[in-house]
């Protein structure tokens, strides 16, 4: 297959995920798992979050049979969404980065809470809570999981993510200059010898 190829059948592949980005199919993210797909390197059984009807728009896509779900991925089950316990959130914002579609609205030391509408479910939020308040709950019967949302949304979070990270390394760099022209100046303010 071209590289072309190759690109394309893991859009088309990736198209088909229901972008919750939750990595229960052992890749970074949905489109990572397409991609190995595409590259033959994985099986089409590997997404709980999308369970039997993924698994079969997969085998469609590629003139395959669909296999069941591997278990050692997690197991198919109703939709849930996260819920912070607000009397335990010590509002220390460890839960806002790890959310691939911003689901979590707060500022440090201020309560946290889940748009309930956006939250896809995918648990990233649960390990870095360092008092286990966020919780997770069947979603109400109106819930439903919109992958192209939650792609658009996914980039988002990505761009600002990478422009707070570019604008952090800018502040310690400028800082590291600073300090090392500040060792550099005289104490009398001539020139350094
Ligand atoms: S939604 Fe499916 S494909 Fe996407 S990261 Fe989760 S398990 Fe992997
Ligand atoms: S709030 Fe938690 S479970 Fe919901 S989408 Fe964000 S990280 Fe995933
Ligand atoms: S990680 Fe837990 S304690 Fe910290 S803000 Fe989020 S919900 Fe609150």
């Amino acid at each position: 297959m071209s590289g072309d190829r190759a690109v394309e059948l893991a859009a088309d592949i990736d198209a088909r995920l229901p972008q919750t980005q939750c990595t229960r199919c052992g890749y970074a993210g949905c489109a990572p798992y397409a991609a190995a797909i595409a590259a033959g390197e994985a099986e089409i059984d590997r997404c709980p979050p999308g369970g039997v009807a993924t698994i079969a728009a997969l085998a469609q896509l590629l003139g395959r049979a669909p296999l069941p779900l591997n278990p050692a991925c997690g197991a198919e089950g109703p939709p849930r969404v996260a819920v912070i316990d607000e009397a335990r959130c010590i509002g220390c914002a460890k839960c806002l980065a790890p959310c691939p579609v911003d689901a979590i609205v707060g500022a440090p030391k201020h309560l946290h809470a889940v748009l309930e509408e956006r939250c896809t479910g995918c648990e990233l939020c649960l390990p870095p809570c360092p008092v286990d308040c966020i919780v997770m709950q069947p979603a109400p019967p109106s819930h439903r999981n919109r992958p192209e949302l939650n792609r658009a949304r996914t980039a988002a979070h990505r761009a600002r993510t990478a422009a707070l990270a570019a604008e952090r390394a800018r502040e310690i760099a400028a800082k590291k200059a600073l300090a090392g022209r500040t060792v550099a100046t005289p104490v009398d303010g001539g020139s350094p010898r």
